[in-house]
Order: structure tokens, then C-alpha cells, then sequence
């Protein structure tokens, strides 16, 4: 073993350090987009809130998007997606 090979080893393994960051980097820039596009494409998947205890201290905005995260207290003026009962 001589300086050199030991000087490859150790950028070799900066290399793969910086490989995989940057994959996780780009795949979560990515991941925004493509929940979004879904959202466009297919329509918000809503999950209901609840309405509180007996309808108090109920949450302004109780219709939440399952896939973006989108709030909203009217879910029916935004896009939907159609739960099929075929399957
Ligand atoms: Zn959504």
C-alpha cells in the first residue's frame, strides 16, 4: 500500500458520499412536482378532519389533501379525485 491508493480510496469514497446526496438532493426537489402534478392530474384525495367535539373547536379549514398537504374548508370548488367502486 503506497500514499497514492490510499488517497484513491479516500476520494473514491467523497465521491460516493457526494453521489448519494445528490441523489436525494434531486429526488426531493422532484418529489414536490410530481404530488403536485397528481394533484393536478388526478385531483385532491381529501381526508375530513372532524368537526371538533359536537361540532366545537372545529378546524377552520377541515378537508385536508392526503398527497400535498392542501387545506382547504371547501374541497368541492377544487379537483377530486373519484373513488371507484368497480374494483
Ligand atoms: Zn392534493
Amino acid at each position: 500500500m503506497n500514499k497514492l491508493s490510499g488517497l484513491l480510496n479516500a476520494l473514491l469514497f467523497l465521491f460516493l458520499i457526494i453521489i448519494s446526496s445528490t441523489v436525494e438532493f434531486i429526488w426531493m426537489i422532484l418529489r414536490l412536482p410530481i404530488r403536485l402534478s397528481i394533484c393536478k392530474i388526478r385531483g385532491h384525495e381529501w381526508v375530513w378532519l372532524g368537526n371538533g367535539f359536537f361540532g366545537m373547536f372545529a378546524p377552520k379549514k377541515n378537508f385536508k389533501c392526503k398527497i400535498c398537504g392542501f387545506k382547504t374548508k371547501h374541497p368541492e370548488n377544487h379537483k377530486t379525485v373519484k373513488h371507484q367502486q368497480s374494483l
